[in-house]
């Protein structure tokens, strides 16, 4: 198929849910990707932080075709090595005190079987998120994230839901009541804007949940597997939650949700009140096994700290240079640079020189790169991005500045 049949085949036949860049990537290794003409472009999105492990990672596709040479699915309700392997591999990496892992295909599932289990284990039914929060968009996770544009056309949500602003800690004491079953957050805000919450805030709620007899919820489908420089971000602060939400790149690529939890807590699903068909489905557990590997064996949670900070202070750099630049904030390589006006012409700049970035929202740019990009690569992200904000600087602004 040629690139043009291609984009119609994909407009025809599928709801116009995606806003697509003008893009047909055919091709990916390590922090590369190649459009349908060999054109080569710097991966800073990794399909939404999904490629921690880069594109095409030989350990992951020898893991993947081994396994597919054996079983390819395999029910929950019956045992198999590919399964057992991978959670062998997992468990000892999990903060300390989370025993047992709900596998599932997403974030969005994992978010729904935590907010299941808090349900259980508590008896309760009202949850406390934060403005600016995603975790998804099926009902449960949708009625914790935040967006109103995501929200309002599918109302009524699941009820009980509360959202405070980020990093206040006194707003989540004065939201909890008898009812209460759970704060659920994001140890650094993704889709929200790559928001850092202020020092302590994590370990605050910590402490109020254990006063108040709340579970504590972290969604790290998009800070975990070593993005922000630890395995998971929650390590920074040293808080351990009742409950982790992973997803994303815990596969090398492929699709899998993992709920985490606390041995009592898990313990409150009895037999048949949860389940997954796919869940645990032996490729995706041989290939998150292979990504747990690399992850160690390369050092990517370091990887991510180091190249981080240096690609950061490069931002900083350019955010001196040009008035447009409002912040520059993140961890490891989760970063986003938020800009006084519409970022779009940017991405689109960006692309066309051969660097594909992420947006969160209308003026932040979000860079979530392989944490296998090598430092000259990230360099040359640094420049393209400096020259794109420069561009930008240069035009007439004032008449529709993007709302924060
Ligand atoms: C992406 C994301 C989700 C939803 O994951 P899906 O796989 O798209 O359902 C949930 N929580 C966070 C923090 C995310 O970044």
């Amino acid at each position: 198929m040629d690139e043009k049949e291609i984009i119609e085949v994909e407009q025809q036949f599928t709801p116009n849910t995606y806003a697509r860049k003008n893009l047909v990537i055919e091709r990916g290794k390590g922090a590369l990707l190649w459009d349908k003409n060999g054109r080569e472009y710097i991966d800073c999105m990794s399909a939404y932080g999904v490629a921690v492990v880069g594109h095409c990672h030989p350990t992951i596709v020898k893991a993947i075709k081994d396994q597919a040479e054996i079983l390819l699915s395999c029910h929950n309700s019956i045992y198999t090595e590919a399964r057992s392997q991978f959670l062998k591999k997992l468990m000892p990496i999990t903060p300390t005190g989370l025993k047992r892992a709900f596998l599932s295909n997403s974030g969005a599932e994992s978010v729904e079987a935590a907010l299941k289990i808090a349900r259980k284990y508590t008896g309760k039914t009202e949850f406390i998120a934060f403005v600016g929060a995603f975790h998804g968009k099926t009902m449960g996770a949708l009625s914790a994230t935040w967006n109103p544009r995501y929200r309002t056309p599918f109302e009524p949500l699941v009820p009980g839901f509360k959202h405070v602003p980020y990093g206040r800690t006194e707003a989540v004491t004065a939201a909890i009541t008898d009812k209460t079953a759970a704060v659920i957050v994001e140890p650094i805000q993704g889709e929200g804007g790559i928001k850092v919450p202020p020092e302590g805030f994590l370990r605050e709620l910590r402490e109020l949940c254990d006063r108040k007899n709340i579970l504590l919820v972290f969604d790290e489908v998009q800070t975990g597997f070593g993005r922000t420089g630890k395995l998971f971000a929650c390590q920074h602060s040293g808080v351990v939650p009742d409950i982790l939400c992973l997803a994303k790149s815990v596969a090398g690529g492929l699709p899998l949700g993992i709920t985490v939890a606390r041995e009592d807590v898990m313990g409150a699903l009895k037999l048949g009140e949860h389940s997954s068909t796919f869940g645990g489905n032996p490729l995706i557990c041989a290939a998150a096994a292979a990504a747990i590997d690399v992850v160690l064996a390369e050092a990517l949670p370091e990887r991510a700290e180091s190249l981080g900070r240096q690609f950061m202070a490069r931002l900083e750099e350019t955010r001196q240079r040009y008035k447009i630049v409002r912040e520059v904030r993140g961890r490891g390589l989760m970063i986003g640079v938020e800009c006084r006006f519409d970022i779009y012409n940017m991405l689109v700049a960006a692309q066309n020189r051969g660097v594909i970035i992420l947006d969160a929202g209308r003026n932040v740019l979000r860079f979530l790169p392989p944490l296998v990009i090598s430092r000259e690569q990230l360099d040359k992200v640094a420049s393209v991005v400096d020259m794109v904000i420069g561009e930008e600087d240069a035009r007439p602004h004032g008449a529709n500045p993007a709302s924060a």
